[in-house]
């Protein structure tokens, strides 16, 4: 059989689809995986059996139903949205950036994110055939406060992205370049928090503030990543108009009884998140006295590292059974950066001294 794609394939199918790379998962088999925000913490054997019997309560000969509304307020008390705003559901964040994008598929209109950031912002953007702008940081990270700002007066951007805290750089914006950002904003401002249970501060008072702003999140960093659930929190009119492109059973009604489980148990959560938040304080200092190691502060459940030679140490860590990101090659920002997600106490240990035992080879 052939590997190549037969030439009437070639003719109906979009060039600039074809001219694409997709979106690649590292393989992490018998590895220490520690590369893309994953909660390292499975749930007790008990939450689990209670789990397993619940969904096998599911219909699932039924497309799903009410359970779905019952998710919405579930997460909508869980997150504190505020009085006059509506939730819809994704499956996974993921989803909805590409309807949000999708939503403002009008001629001419622009998206526009910092750089280095979170890479469906732009590949959403340029898959609607809408031109992306960004705007790189400082060489901190810091957003470019006066850039952002002549940024948006000269492309009116119909949707501004802030992820916060952002990924791959973990930190959060400051709270007046924000302010200013949405101030200026003639469009969407959408504020991604899908890092949100590890960071010290939110957006919700600038959803209740602006019928400009979204507030999106996720419960994949929250201990779901497998299960795909984000959600999307704006003022009704907006959200109505929203979820008409959403396809219309989007969540499995295992996603949603899954979901709705770890709701019921968010206590649980609540605890994993405070060891992964102790975790990456204990991480982020051994890193810090490596020679030639600079973390970046981190409000969320990974930490940024600019190293003497991330491809070798990346290289250094595999061949020792820990995996993480080398994303030195996203952005000129981030040469010679590596991404490392907390994972358990134990897990970080080991990451810790793969990372020493492999800049020692390296510098030597
Ligand atoms: C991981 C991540 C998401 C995607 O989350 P899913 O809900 O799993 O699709 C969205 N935004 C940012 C900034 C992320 O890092």
């Amino acid at each position: 059989m052939s590997t190549t794609l037969p030439e009437r394939m070639q003719r109906v199918l979009r060039a600039d689809v074809q001219g694409m790379h997709g979106y690649a998962v590292q393989p992490s088999a018998g590895l220490v995986k520690l590369d893309t925000m994953e909660n390292p913490f499975p749930l007790p054997p008990e939450l689990r059996a209670a789990l397993g019997a619940r969904l096998g309560q599911v219909a699932l000969n039924r497309y799903p139903a009410e359970r779905g509304e019952l998710l919405r307020a579930a997460l909508a008390r869980h997150a504190g949205m505020p009085e006059g705003c509506d939730l819809m559901l994704g499956n996974g964040s993921d989803e909805l950036i590409s309807l949000i994008t999708l939503a403002a598929d009008v001629p001419g209109n622009v998206v526009l994110a910092p750089l280095p950031g979170f890479v469906m912002y732009e590949m959403s953007a340029k898959l609607q055939g809408l031109r992306f702008v960004g705007v790189p940081t400082d060489a901190d990270f810091q957003l470019d406060g006066p850039a952002m700002l002549a940024a948006i007066r000269e492309h009116r951007p119909a949707i501004v992205w802030l992820a916060y805290p952002n990924n791959p750089t973990a930190n959060l914006w400051d709270d007046a370049v924000i302010d200013a950002i949405i101030e200026a904003a003639p469009g969407l401002v959408v504020m991604d928090e899908a890092y949100q249970p590890f960071a010290a501060r939110d957006s919700m008072a600038r959803l209740a503030r602006h019928e400009h702003v979204l507030l999106m999140r996720t419960m994949s960093k929250f201990g779901l990543a497998g299960v795909r659930i984000g959600y999307l929190m704006g003022r009704k009119p907006l959200i109505r108009e929203l979820d008409k492109l959403r396809p219309p059973f989007n969540i499995s009604v295992l996603n949603c009884e899954a979901a709705l489980f770890a709701l019921e148990h968010e206590d649980e959560y609540a605890r994993q998140a405070a060891v992964i938040r102790a975790e990456r304080e204990r991480v982020f200092a051994a890193l810090q006295a490596l020679p030639g190691v600079r973390p970046f502060p981190s409000e969320a459940n990974m930490i940024l590292a600019r190293v003497p030679d991330a491809a070798a140490i990346f290289a250094g860590m595999k061949a020792r059974g820990v995996l993480i990101k080398n994303v030195s090659a996203l952005h000129p920002l981030l040469a010679q950066c590596l991404r490392i997600t907390i994972g358990t106490p134990d897990e970080n240990t080991q990451m810790l001294a793969a990372f020493a035992a492999a800049l020692k080879e390296c510098t030597a």
